[in-house]
């Protein structure tokens, strides 16, 4: 068989234009933070300064929570739901007219693949404004109570790993039950959100109904202790989620909480096993790794785990690492020193356990933050690697002889998020997702995104759920589902 290159296929940058640097956008404009404080936010590809951006303080927080106050009270609130679907409708359509300048900022930022973010980001962004823009007017029918009222100001605060998607899952469905927002994104991936900054203007969005605050945790954490704000939108890590949970007890701010990920995805020996080993692929190497619900341990039934773990390394030495803007790429670059250093070591604590390591044997550009796609055999229950979420390109495998023992294994995590059940059995699949504690399960695909669909986690996964219907009660005062 000849064997076929991939010329080089890079996206152009000309699409862009980036500032030098970036000030807050509060009450409909771009300000200076008063500290005067920056930060750079990198391209995690080569480690080049993309721009600066502002570090908002406590008085910064205060005014963005303000303005959206006085939006919320003298313009949002007051608009009927089909007036607020329009201006949702407009951003989505302004969305998917600037969406090659979205996907490329997007690549350029996070290093996420610019199939990726040009095929999944910002069409799904989009799906969630145009989803939302339809509710606006259908409240009263959508199961909340016969008269659901906004709740006021909401903190929204996002990490890193889907930096666009994130935005439009907190603020489509805030603005289209009347809500105003502060967001906050996270600090290695700020310029997608200050991009939408720039589309709420084109939109003409009322001034104050959506502000926009760069910084790190310490910005996060004046956000959602503001006694002003109403609705805390938190998504990230357990570890924050649980400070953040502390923090808001005891007030009468409404919670929700998308946290982290321990999935498994289970593989039958009935399974079609090239689509599974498309799936497992999917579930773990899609955006390096960096998603919540990432099918991090495989649990395949014992007598078919050789053959899929032989044809698993096969389809992982044909994956593209390299260049994020390169269309034929398939992992990108890790998207900080800091989460590599995670990867990195949690990769080693495998191998000194006992696990068996192999990584793709793909050659990684010098410059920027890489890490092969790689998959760890042999793993125990107990080991880190089966508990700890990695939140990258690491596969943890596990095998099972029942399906008893694959939901036992499959539970056996603090997580709760989502689940992958390949077979091509319908009854074991409603027996196995009956069982299963998770958000979200999977059958015979991985990773399906849909703004109609509730998505949110268990137990240390957090509480609460975006997207659907379902997720507009997080936004409204009414009663519960
Ligand atoms: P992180 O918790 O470190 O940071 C998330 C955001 O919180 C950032 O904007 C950060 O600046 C801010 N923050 C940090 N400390 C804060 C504090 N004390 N108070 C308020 N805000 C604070 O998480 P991360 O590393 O950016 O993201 C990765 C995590 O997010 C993973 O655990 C992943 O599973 C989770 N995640 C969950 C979902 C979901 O829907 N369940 C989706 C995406 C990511």
């Amino acid at each position: 068989m000849p064997t076929f290159d991939y010329a080089p296929a890079p996206e152009s940058r000309a699409v862009l234009t980036l500032q030098p640097s970036y000030g807050l956008f509060i009450g409909g404009d771009f300000v200076e933070p008063t500290s005067g404080t920056a930060m750079a936010t990198i391209e995690p590809a080569t480690e080049q300064v993309l721009a600066e951006v502002a570090v908002a303080d406590e008085s910064d927080v205060d005014r963005a929570v303000r303005a959206a106050r006085r939006a919320y009270q003298r313009t949002w609130s007051r608009l009927s739901g089909s007036e607020r679907g329009k201006y949702l409708y407009r951003i989505a359509r302004i969305l998917q007219e600037r969406s090659r300048e979205f996907a490329v900022l997007e690549s350029l930022d996070n290093g996420k693949p610019i199939k990726e973010s040009r095929d999944v980001d910002v069409p799904l962004a989009a799906a969630h404004f145009f989803y939302h823009a339809g509710w606006a007017d259908k409240l009263e029918w959508a199961g909340h109570g016969p008269d659901p009222r906004p709740l006021g100001v909401a903190a929204q605060v996002i990490p890193w790993n889907f930096p666009l998607l994130m935005l439009a899952w907190k603020i489509a469905p805030a603005l289209a039950c009347g809500n105003t927002v502060v967001l906050k994104p996270a600090e290695t991936t700020p310029l997608t959100a200050l991009l939408f900054a720039d589309v709420c203007r084109q939109a003409e969005l009322p001034p104050g109904v959506v502000n926009i605050i760069t910084g790190a945790g310490e910005t996060g954490a004046a956000l959602i202790s503001h006694p002003e704000v109403d609705k805390v939108a938190f998504t990230g890590s357990t570890e924050v989620g649980r400070q953040i949970a502390r923090t808001v007890a005891g007030s009468r701010k409404k919670v929700t909480l998308e946290l982290g990920g321990k999935a498994a995805n289970i593989v039958f020996d009935d399974a079609p096993i090239d689509q599974a080993v498309e799936g497992i692929v999917n579930g773990i190497y899609f955006n390096q790794g960096h998603v919540c619900c990432a099918g991090s341990r495989l649990l395949v039934q014992e007598s078919v785990a050789e053959e899929v773990i032989a044809r698993l390394r096969h389809r992982m030495s044909t994956l593209r690492v390299g260049d994020p803007l390169d269309k034929n790429t398939d992992v990108g670059a890790i998207n900080s020193a800091a989460q590599l250093a995670r990867i990195t070591e949690l990769s080693a604590a495998g191998e000194a356990e006992g696990a068996q390591r192999w990584s793709a044997p793909c050659p990684l550009p010098e410059k920027g933050f890489w890490f092969s796609p790689t998959v760890f055999t042999g793993v125990a229950p107990a080991h880190r690697i089966a508990r700890e979420e990695i939140f990258g390109p690491v596969l943890s495998v596990l095998t099972f002889r029942t399906p008893s023992e694959a939901v036992a294994r499959a539970n056996n995590t603090p997580y709760g998020l989502s689940a992958g059940i390949w077979t091509e059995k319908g009854s074991r699949i409603l027996w196995m997702a009956d069982r299963l504690r998770a958000g979200v399960i999977w059958a015979n695909t991985f990773n399906r995104f849909d703004p109609t669909s509730p998505f949110g986690g268990y137990r240390e996964s957090g509480y609460g759920r975006e997207g659907g219907r379902h997720g507009l009660a997080a936004y409204l005062k009414g009663i519960a589902l």
